[in-house]
């Protein structure tokens, strides 16, 4: 029985390849590497082909076994969903209602979706646990919202089991510089600290200096990849086991701002960040922090990555992949 990963190419996706690959599992990866890079994907078979064609997805699933399908092929830009919600809307929902026809049409009923702290909206409570209303004030968030419910009905009527992760800020990569963060263009505040560090540009543009938080920056919660990747593996193995369908915020509980994150970010690298404050970006709340009780407790998960093991991890691969 192998694990079809869908989005394997790109950033998380491929880090939860190599994890579960390392675990023991046979991994199956599909991706129309739209997005993604076919250089990410070194462990298990590697199929490029689209979500949305059902006659593909219908071949890929009848002529293997698999048991559980990781879903991380959506496009994932705040900023853009609001300029162009149409893709959002096409790719992250249509086409993942055809991937899930695929596996009903096949008789795979495990599925393990990649949700967001988007689809929660302007926090009202933090840290944000499961219990948090779902208010998103962005179409990339709603778009992930719309899945999310999608799938309680879908269990109910066709026994479609679901594991939800809402992540908060994946950040950091590969401990051995294997594989990265790799997004073109980058827009992802990491990478654009060390895109301007090494002086791809003059500046980081700080997207608002007004927020009610404590440095008038926003707030976010920054997760290591690898602590992803393991709350996967436990999140399907729980699914499988227990048959059961449920969600799990995946976050640290600590939040930092973007002020803060430069800060780290300049010691980390030992260079001097210029910044450049700007207007504020559409769609981004003030604070977003995970709770990570419910996961601890039920999946006896823990992050085990620091935020300045996320900055150097990603610095090191940065600077491997742009041969510095
Ligand atoms: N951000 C910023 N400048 C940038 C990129 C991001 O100030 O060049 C801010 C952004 O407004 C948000 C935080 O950094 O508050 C994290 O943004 P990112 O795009 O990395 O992740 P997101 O929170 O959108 O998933």
């Amino acid at each position: 029985m192998s694990i079809l990963i869908v989005g394997g190419a790109g950033y998380i996706g491929s880090h939860v390849n190599k994890y579960l690959n390392r675990e023991g599992y046979d991994t199956v990866v599909v991706d129309n590497l739209c997005k993604g890079h076919r250089e990410s994907v070194r462990w298990g078979e590697f199929l490029q082909g689209d979500i949305g064609d059902i006659d593909f997805m219908n071949e890929v699933f009848s002529s293997r076994r698999i048991e559980a399908v990781m879903h991380f092929a959506a496009f994932a830009y705040v900023g853009e969903s609001v300029i162009m919600p149409a893709e959002y809307y096409k790719n992250n929902v249509v086409k993942t209602m055809t991937l899930l026809d695929s596996m009903m049409n096949n008789g795979v009923n495990n599925f393990i979706f990649s949700s967001t702290c988007a689809a929660f909206g302007e926090a009202v409570e933090i840290p944000i646990t499961e219990f948090h209303v779902q208010n998103p004030i962005n179409p990339y968030g709603f778009t992930k919202l719309v899945v999310e419910r999608l799938l309680k009905d879908y269990d109910r009527a066709y026994g479609l089991r679901s594991c939800i992760f809402r992540y908060f800020n994946a950040s950091g990569a590969d401990p051995e510089t294997e594989i990265g963060e790799w997004h073109e263009p980058e827009t992802h505040l990491i990478p654009i600290i060390f895109e301007t560090a090494t002086g791809k540009h003059q500046a980081v543009n700080i997207f608002g200096t007004d927020y009610p938080t404590t440095d008038g920056t926003c707030v976010r919660d920054y997760i290591h990849v690898y602590d992803l990747a393991e709350a996967h593996k436990l999140g399907m193995e729980r699914l499988i086991s227990t048959g059961i369908s449920d969600h799990y915020n995946l976050g640290c509980g600590k939040g930092f701002s973007v002020r803060e994150i430069i800060d780290i970010a300049g010691k980390v690298t030992g260079k001097a960040i210029k910044t450049s404050e700007v207007k504020r970006r559409e769609g981004d709340p003030p604070v977003l922090i995970g709770s990570m009780q419910k996961a601890e407790s039920l999946l006896k998960w823990k992050p085990q990555f620091s935020l300045e093991d996320s900055i150097s991890t990603a610095w090191k691969w940065y600077l491997k992949k742009e041969k510095i």
